[in-house]
């Protein structure tokens, strides 16, 4: 069989879902492979790159789609793409098939297949696989770095001939994927950085991580995430009323604020409201990774980079994996790759769909003409 990675067609998209070196594995498990021209070259991979690789360059998006049994895919397609699907054709991409109806539909109609590798389930056996964690951990780690490039300081500690700097301090709210890897990544750079959770269990990482967990004293001390499947559920008013009380303490101090805070199924909770930007110092700096989904401050503007009156920069990107497109692309073509190896357990070059696999049982949405999304809750073990 032959599997595709079409050049993306999203707006700002630079990341690509099959890299040359993924390719070369992918011939491991025997597939052909194939790109449409220009598919890496945001990613910094040239066609000649692929070439050498063994793979087959094809000139426009609808030969791709036209000559490949699957293809491999970083963003959701549009309904052009999606009028392309063929049957038999399995499509594997980030999906959110419960925010995609009308595409799940589309799909199903044309007989294709869908894996959603933003469902992959989130269980050890299939880290490998997820892509959901590969892309929180650049995003955390840029969102570091896109901080830093907007304040105007180091973010270490500094005796200098010329004078004595103090170190930043840096606030990280939520500390799932992104807020971990923004904690190590702060760390690293040598600034004095807090983390805050709902998720009590979370105070080690964040502490083995060398940031400071914001203690709340409140009689429930967080919630028991256990029932949630480790995710977080909405804070009592209760809490939410002490969560923001120590945030107003803080506010002041902090001279970078990053918010990662989600809750499943959920808009963004807004934790970092108009009067706390207010009390921060000028030349702070914010930066909301929950932008996508409504902002954690309650200035953030979705995709833009503003400036409040008292000089806070609030940065509300929601592209970060991509501005960092050849590590992006290479991680996220390695989920693709794995995931490859569980669909061809004989290596043969051709896909078993096996949907009494849970992990991709679970990342299927649409098969052979079926949606089967959602999928049943995972058995426990
Ligand atoms: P996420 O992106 O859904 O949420 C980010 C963080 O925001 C979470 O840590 C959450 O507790 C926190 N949060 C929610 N409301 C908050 C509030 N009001 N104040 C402060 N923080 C708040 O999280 P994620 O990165 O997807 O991880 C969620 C869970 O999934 C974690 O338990 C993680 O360990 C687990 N996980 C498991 C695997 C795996 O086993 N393969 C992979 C990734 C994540």
């Amino acid at each position: 069989m032959k599997i595709g990675a079409p050049k993306e067609v999203g707006q700002g998209e630079s990341r690509v879902a099959m890299t040359p070196d993924s390719a070369l594995q992918l011939q491991k498990l025997g597939y052909d492979c194939a790109i449409e021209t220009g598919a890496g070259l945001a990613a910094g991979f040239s066609d000649a790159l692929y070439e050498e690789a063994g793979v087959e360059i094809i000139k426009t998006p609808a030969g791709l789609w036209k000559a490949v049994d699957i293809i491999a895919k970083v963003r959701p397609p549009t309904e052009t793409e999606a009028k392309r699907l063929k049957h038999g054709q399995l499509l594997i991409s980030f999906f959110y098939p419960g925010q995609n109806e009308a595409l799940m539909e589309l799909a199903r109609s044309k007989g294709a297949s869908v894996i959603a590798m933003d469902m992959v389930p989130r269980i050890s056996r299939a880290q490998k696989m997820d892509a959901l964690s590969s892309m929180a951990n650049i995003a955390g780690y840029r969102a570091v770095i896109e901080a830093g490039n907007n304040f105007g300081r180091f973010f270490t500690g500094q005796v200098t001939a010329a004078g004595k700097v103090p170190p930043a301090k840096v606030l990280v709210v939520g500390a799932g994927v992104a807020g971990l890897a923004a904690i190590g990544t702060a760390t690293s750079l040598g600034a004095i950085t807090y983390a805050f959770d709902v998720r009590p269990e979370v105070a080690e990482q964040i502490e083995s991580m060398g940031a400071e967990f914001v203690f709340l004293e409140f009689e429930e001390s967080g919630q028991d995430s256990s029932s949630t499947g480790g995710y977080a559920a909405p804070s009592s008013p209760e809490f939410r009323e002490k969560q923001l009380e120590k945030f107003r303490e803080l506010a002041p101090e902090m001279d970078i604020v990053i918010t990662t805070a989600l809750i499943p199924g959920r808009d963004a909770p807004v934790l970092w409201t108009k009067d706390m930007v207010e009390m921060m110092k000028p030349g702070s700096v914010i930066v909301d990774l929950a932008a996508e989904r409504g902002g954690n401050c309650e200035l953030t503007e979705k995709d833009e980079k503003i400036v409040s009156d008292n000089g806070v920069t609030i940065i509300g990107y929601t592209d970060f994996p991509s501005r960092m497109a050849a590590q992006s692309s290479t991680l996220y073509s390695t989920n693709i790759r794995h995931m490859m190896t569980d669909l061809t357990p004989e290596k043969d070059g051709q896909v078993k769909h096996d949907m009494e696999d849970d992990v991709i049982r679970g990342a299927t949405a649409v098969h052979d003409g079926e949606i089967t999304f959602p999928p049943p809750p995972p058995k426990v073990a």
